[in-house]
């Protein structure tokens, strides 16, 4: 079947808010390593690995391996038994959460994971009220929505929360931008102090973080940022939960956790996407004490079933035999040096931090935010067959975020075909004009 059959079938029957990438959707049918092909048999280099979720690539024979010898034996007992493949991955997880005494509770998604960490922070706070990062994005459901800073992502304004917005460190369209690192890392701690002290009832349950934003357009802070809010939080007995959809499993190259590149320990970290390579998996890793502040039952029926942790346990196996984190150290390196050589009037900035890298784009000359001609160049990208992401505020954002397993020379492929389209969305542009 053609793309263009199934996609009338899919607008009849899908909800209408689900969207779709290009003009002309498609449909990615097969993968190996970093290379997907489509419906209609085109191959494409993927830079974004199913939304961050195929973190070591596609048809990892040691991951194929471990799911088809658990499924062949057992997919399903739930938690009212003991899962050995849960109890293995929480320890790998634990062990480098940099949380003492952690313990561990797996769920099936990001979302899911975020609601956890809420249900623990408003818990053990006895109070409904959060702080969330402007720009954050943490989910579908209610509570997540709510604490959602993105207008394009935010469904309803109904919360089961008190949120309040603080700065982010997102830097590029800050009043602050002005200021050096200190000085910025200062104005944006002072900010919180005075949101804290003048528009919250004072007994915040946490913060709610993520070090590296990922639907924001890879936004990120600079280095004082986190230790700066964190010291804050403190003196208020504020928990902060590093939400690390995106930016775990050595993605940013610095660090297993993200947050814990920043010098900052949080009290709960939530994780899901890359975990299971793409099997639906997700959780959140805290502290005993934290965990454990529920005085009832909580149970998730398929969260971290035996399929799903064996697909886990051996995608973190595969990245840590591989040392990943320093592939995406160095090709991520590589990449943002090449990003930031194109010199094209388009780019407004490059940012990130190993394998997530944003390159916002503004109309030549100005810092308004250029968001046809990022649509365009996803386009342009995909018909010179390279497959990338976008987000940001305003959507002008794209997002190169490949699987941990990159080469340079799969990074100097995609630098090309995203210097020429850019190149061809410019001159389009002008033609235009
Ligand atoms: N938190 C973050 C930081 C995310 O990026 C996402 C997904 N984009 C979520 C939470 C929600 O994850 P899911 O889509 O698996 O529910």
């Amino acid at each position: 079947m053609s793309h263009a059959e199934l996609l009338q079938r899919h607008r009849q029957v899908m909800p209408s808010w689900l969207s779709l990438y290009y003009d002309d959707p498609i449909e990615l049918v097969r993968g190996t390593g970093r290379r997907v092909t489509d419906g209609e048999g085109r191959e494409y280099l993927d830079f974004f690995g199913g939304l961050l979720a195929t973190m070591v690539g596609h048809d990892i024979p040691e991951i194929t391996a471990a799911i088809r010898e658990q499924a062949g034996r057992l997919l399903h007992s739930s938690t009212l038994y003991m899962i050995r493949n849960q109890v293995e991955l929480a320890e790998r997880i634990a062990r480098r959460s940099g949380i003492a005494d952690a313990r561990v509770f797996f769920v099936n998604s990001g979302t899911e994971a975020v609601e956890a960490a809420l249900l623990l922070a408003t818990q053990q706070r006895r109070s409904h009220q959060v702080l969330a990062l402007r720009g954050s994005y943490h989910g579908r459901s209610f509570g997540t929505v709510a604490a959602t800073g993105i207008r394009g992502w935010s469904a309803t304004a109904l919360s089961p929360l008190a949120v309040t917005y603080v700065h982010s460190g997102y830097r590029y369209r800050s009043p602050f931008r002005h200021l050096d690192d200190a000085g910025f890392v200062a104005a944006c701690a002072e900010e919180l102090r005075t949101i804290l002290e003048t528009s919250t009832a004072g007994d915040v349950a946490c913060l709610l973080a993520e070090p590296v934003q990922g639907a924001g357009g890879f936004a990120t802070p600079p280095e004082g940022f986190f230790p700066a809010m964190k010291e804050i939080l403190d003196e208020y007995g504020i928990l902060l939960v590093s939400d690390e959809v995106q930016s775990g499993w050595g993605r940013t190259g610095r660090s297993f956790f993200a947050m814990n590149g920043f010098g900052v320990v949080p009290d709960a970290i939530t994780f899901a996407k890359g975990l299971g390579n793409g099997v639906a998996i997700g959780g959140v890793v805290a502290s005993a004490s934290l965990m454990d502040c529920l005085t009832a039952n909580s149970i998730s029926t398929a969260g971290g079933n035996p399929l799903a942790t064996a697909a886990g346990v051996a995608t973190v196996d595969y990245l840590l035999d591989h040392d990943l984190q320093t592939n995406a150290d160095k090709v991520g390196e590589h990449l943002m040096r090449g990003l930031r050589a194109i010199d094209s009037p388009l780019i407004g900035e490059v940012r990130g931090m190993g394998l997530m890298i944003g390159v916002e784009l503004v109309l030549p000359g100005t810092r308004e935010p250029a968001v046809a001609a990022t649509g365009a160049v996803l386009e342009a990208a995909r018909e010179r067959g390279l497959l990338i992401g976008r987000g940001g505020l305003l959507g002008n954002v794209l997002r190169v975020t490949p699987p941990m397993t990159v080469t340079v020379a799969e990074a100097d492929e995609a630098l090309s075909v995203l210097r020429d389209s850019l190149s061809a969305v410019h001159l389009a542009m002008k033609e235009d004009n």
